[in-house]
């Protein structure tokens, strides 16, 4: 038997290493569009640097996945967390309820206040923004959490369910109180220590997940899929012009792309397709003459006068991502819908902006001191929990099962999952394919 498995990224190939052990395949082909493997994995280059489509970083509770992950990178170095959140001119450390003696003394006075008397506190919350009211009180939610979350998913989270947030620890009294004395409160701390490739970026993972395939297994890029029709032990494909027939079929392409390709999708299938909301992303690499954010990884920036919500400074990665010359080198991440005013920008408007929010931000003094070495577009880079999300991908998943076809993936199976939960759910998938 043989199966085709639509999309090499991580989710395509990492399926392809958990199928090639059983018996049940004698060929294993992964049709990529792209003449490269790796989709969000991809490292890109620049004047120099090597950096990825948003800043990855190897973490884990799962370490079974982890270790897969940091096996097939090679060399990984070991980092701790360093990220700021940058609020009116003070740097925060993230996350944000664990430092509010940073805060300026007012926001200090409404966060403190609006946790310890909270009216919302035994509400079941119903959508993200309740959850937020909820958890942490009125002052952080406004002062932080809403605006950073509406910047980051142009969505208002009361339109947004807790499917991503519901596991997010409550703080006590006391760790509050410690937080806003000033004393050190590490949180979220599966995140704390970190590993990335030494060399290579984020890729080096795909590089070494693409060794290890055997010979069972056949990755053709330059495959764009263009139709599916068929059913179990007779799928038909047409990808990148060639044809090609398989007995079982997984798609971890877009589901919206997949769509456009399915012969057979019914109307009602199309139109909860049509639902499924989700972000792109504007990948900017900038470099400034001189460090201003010191031994520093991330920051995150609420302000929504600042087009970009993240920045990274690459240079914290390790040698192999630094140039010795004082500079510092940032990873600008704009997050936009297709079509929308932010799409609309051009290059030079989007620089335009990108330059006035570092300086605003104090990361440069004059505008010439940046230096916008590349901008990149990503249609699909982040999974949106709106309130109608689990509803439409209930309904997706049953009729595609129904029609003996499998869906893996972030936006295969649209779920926003990180890396290592995307291994975890090709290992669980195979294990089914087989049984
Ligand atoms: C900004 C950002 C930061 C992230 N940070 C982290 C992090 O720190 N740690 C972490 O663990 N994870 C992180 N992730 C998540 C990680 O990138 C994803 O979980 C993972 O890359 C998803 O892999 P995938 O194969 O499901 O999807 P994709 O990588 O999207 O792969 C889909 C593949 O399908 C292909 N394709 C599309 N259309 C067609 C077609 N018509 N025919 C054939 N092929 C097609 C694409 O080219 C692509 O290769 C981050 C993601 C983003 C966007």
């Amino acid at each position: 038997m043989n199966i085709a498995i639509l999309g090499g990224g991580l989710a395509g190939l990492s399926l392809a290493y958990f199928l090639q052990g059983s018996d049940k395949y004698d060929r294993i082909t992964i049709l990529e569009k792209e003449d490269s493997p790796g989709g969000l994995c991809r490292s890109l280059t620049a004047g120099g640097y090597t950096y990825d489509i948003g800043p990855h970083i190897l973490f884990a509770k799962d370490k079974e996945m982890l270790a897969l992950l940091i096996e097939w990178a090679g060399q990984t170095n070991k980092l701790r967390r360093s990220n700021k959140i940058l609020h009116k001119g003070c740097r925060v450390n993230y996350p944000f309820e664990n430092d509010l003696s940073n805060l300026p003394p007012e926001d200090l006075d409404y966060a403190v206040k609006t946790f310890l008397h909270n009216p919302y506190a035994d509400y079941e919350p119903q959508n993200m923004l309740q959850f937020f009211l909820k958890t942490f009180g009125e002052g952080i939610t406004n002062l932080y959490l809403r605006p950073y979350n509406e910047k980051i998913w142009k969505h208002d989270p009361c339109f947004m369910d807790t499917q991503m947030v519901d596991r997010i620890p409550k703080p006590t009294v006391e760790e509050l109180l410690r937080s806003a004395k000033g004393e050190t409160v590490e949180g979220y701390l599966h995140q704390l220590y970190f590993d990335y490739p030494s060399h290579g970026g984020t890729e080096s993972v795909i590089r070494g997940l693409v060794k290890k395939l055997s010979g069972k297994c056949k990755l053709v890029t330059n495959a764009e899929v263009e139709q599916v029709s068929g059913k179990p032990g007779s799928f038909k494909i047409l990808a990148g012009g060639k044809s090609y027939e398989a007995d079982d079929l997984v798609s971890s392409m877009p589901i919206h792309e997949f769509i456009k390709a399915d012969q057979d999708a019914s109307e009602s299938v199309r139109a909860h397709v049509a639902q499924l909301k989700y972000n792109s992303i504007i990948i900017m690499l900038v470099q400034t003459k001189k460090d201003f954010a010191g031994a520093n990884l991330g920051f995150t920036i609420a302000d929504k006068s600042i087009l970009f919500h993240r920045l990274t400074k690459i240079d914290f990665y390790g040698e192999a991502y630094h140039q010795q010359d004082g500079s510092a080198c940032y990873l600008v991440e704009v997050t936009y819908r297709q079509g929308d005013w932010i799409d609309q920008l051009s290059k030079a408007e989007l620089e335009s902006r990108v330059k006035q929010g570092l300086q605003k931000l104090g990361l440069i003094v004059e505008l010439p001191e940046a230096e916008c070495l590349a901008v990149t577009k990503h249609q699909y880079a982040y999974v949106l929990y709106d309130l109608n999300h689990k509803e439409n991908m209930t309904f997706l998943r049953e009729s595609y099962a129904g029609r003996g076809i499998w869906l893996n993936g972030r936006f295969g199976n649209f779920e926003y999952w990180n890396m290592d939960r995307i291994l975890r759910e090709s290992k669980n998938l195979a294990e089914r394919i087989c049984q």
